[in-house]
């Protein structure tokens, strides 16, 4: 990744000088006020079996942001055992990927001979 480039925050749209970040520094800033509240939040050990949903209703963070930091590994899923999104396709609760195995392995093994994997988890993500 090269420094000092203008490129567009993956978050807002706007234009920003990217360093070492996808987002510009005030959605960075927020991100990260916001991966604090829900780290606070699952510190706590009467918090250890809360669901995504509570999380999300304690500390005001989306739904959407919170599976981020849990697919992104910001967030040990494994040590929370509630914890963790839905599969992209049949909602089942699942700590990364997009898929839970069975949608995965189902879908790898149809499209496993025009498309790879990463492609179709792409497809997947952008809907
Ligand atoms: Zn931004
Ligand atoms: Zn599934």
């Amino acid at each position: 990744m090269q420094s000092g480039q203008l490129d567009n925050c993956i978050i807002c749209g706007r234009l920003f000088l990217k360093d070492h970040t996808d987002s510009c520094l005030e959605c960075y800033l927020e991100k990260e006020h916001d991966f604090n509240r829900v780290a606070d939040f699952l510190e706590s050990d009467q918090n250890r079996f809360a669901t995504i949903e509570e999380v999300s209703d304690f500390t005001n963070v989306s739904l959407r942001q919170i599976a981020e930091f849990l697919r992104d590994g910001l967030i040990f899923s494994e040590d929370y055992p509630n914890l963790g999104y839905p599969c992209a396709h049949c909602s089942k609760l699942i700590k990364r990927q997009l898929l839970c195995n069975e949608c995965f392995n189902r879908f790898s093994t149809d499209v496993n001979r025009t498309l790879n994997r990463e492609k179709l988890l792409d497809e997947i993500q952008s809907k």
